[in-house]
C-alpha cells in the first residue's frame, strides 16, 4: 500500500517559511527537531513545544 499523504511542516518562524515533508509523523518529528537545530539553534524540542509545533505548522497534503 502506498501513501496517498504526505505530513507537511510550515515553520512558522519569521524569514524561514521552510517546507519539511515527510511519509510518517514520527519522521517529521525527526526532521522538524533537525530544523529547529540547524537552523533556529533549539537544541532541545520538549513534548510541549513539539505538540504546540504539530498542532500549528504541520499538515497532512495529498502526495
Ligand atoms: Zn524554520
Amino acid at each position: 500500500m502506498t501513501n496517498a499523504e504526505v505530513y507537511r511542516f510550515q515553520c512558522g518562524h519569521e524569514q524561514c517559511r521552510s517546507q519539511v515533508f515527510a511519509p510518517t509523523k514520527d519522521d517529521l518529528e525527526v526532521l522538524i527537531a533537525q530544523h529547529l537545530k540547524e537552523v533556529h539553534s533549539v537544541n532541545k524540542v520538549t513534548d510541549t513545544l513539539m505538540s504546540y509545533i504539530e498542532s500549528t505548522c504541520v499538515t497532512v497534503v495529498p502526495a
